[in-house]
């Protein structure tokens, strides 16, 4: 039977990655789609684990030739993008397949797969908490961190599209309350 599909969409920051470890260390049969990005690694990211790192030409390269299920100019001069070849990979070694992206990708493979897929937003409790955990991860420079909450704000409208919200607020309910949905729909 092939995988199905999950999706995680949320302002950055929000608590999406944290959740999305805790249901891989779960016995769930699930595996997680290594997206393509043109930014550089941060200091502990691995090409091939955390992402698939392409310089600029080449990730247009790729576009071209339309290796991509979707693709999005996440922040300005920055892409990101879900290979076509990934989820085959992953659906074809019987897995289910969770995707982290931000929520146009999310909407678009939601749309693109309909009831084969579960889509959830992480929601912070407010953009200043948002604001604060950025902060304290520590891994982006103040200029990123600005730009990525003032498009926080924009990204929060887009919540009602999804099948579910999680208010990610104290970070053990909303990890059990995503493992109760996500269980139930592979279950379905
Ligand atoms: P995202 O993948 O959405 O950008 P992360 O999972 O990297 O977000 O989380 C951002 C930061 O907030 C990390 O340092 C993480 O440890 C922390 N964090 C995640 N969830 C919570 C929570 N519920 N309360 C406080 N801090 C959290
Ligand atoms: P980060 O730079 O913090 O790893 O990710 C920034 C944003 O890019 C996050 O919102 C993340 O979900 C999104 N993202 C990661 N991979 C993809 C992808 O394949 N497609 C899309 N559309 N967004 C992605």
């Amino acid at each position: 039977m092939k995988g199905k599909l999950i999706i995680f969409s949320a302002p950055s920051g929000s608590g999406k990655t944290t959740i999305v470890k805790h249901l891989l260390s779960k016995a769930l049969n699930l595996s997680f789609s290594i997206s393509a990005t043109s930014r550089k690694p941060r200091v502990n990211e691995i090409d091939g684990r955390d992402y698939y790192f392409l310089d600029n030409e080449t990730f247009m390269q790729r576009v071209a030739k339309g290796d991509f299920l979707e693709w999005e100019e996440v922040y300005p001069g920055t892409c990101y993008g879900t290979l076509k070849s990934e989820v085959e990979r992953l659906q074809n070694s019987g897995k289910h397949v969770l995707f982290d992206v931000d929520v146009v990708g999310g909407i678009n493979i939601k749309k693109h797969y309909g009831a084969e897929a579960l889509a959830l937003f992480i929601q912070p409790p407010s953009v200043e908490e948002l604001r604060k955990r950025l902060n304290n991860r520590n891994t982006d420079s103040q200029e990123v961190i600005e730009k990525r909450v003032a498009k926080a704000e924009y990204e929060l409208t887009f919540a009602p599209q999804f099948d579910h919200i999680i208010v990610n607020d104290i970070l053990e309910k909303a990890c059990q309350e995503t493992e109760e949905l996500v269980t139930s729909f592979i279950n379905g």
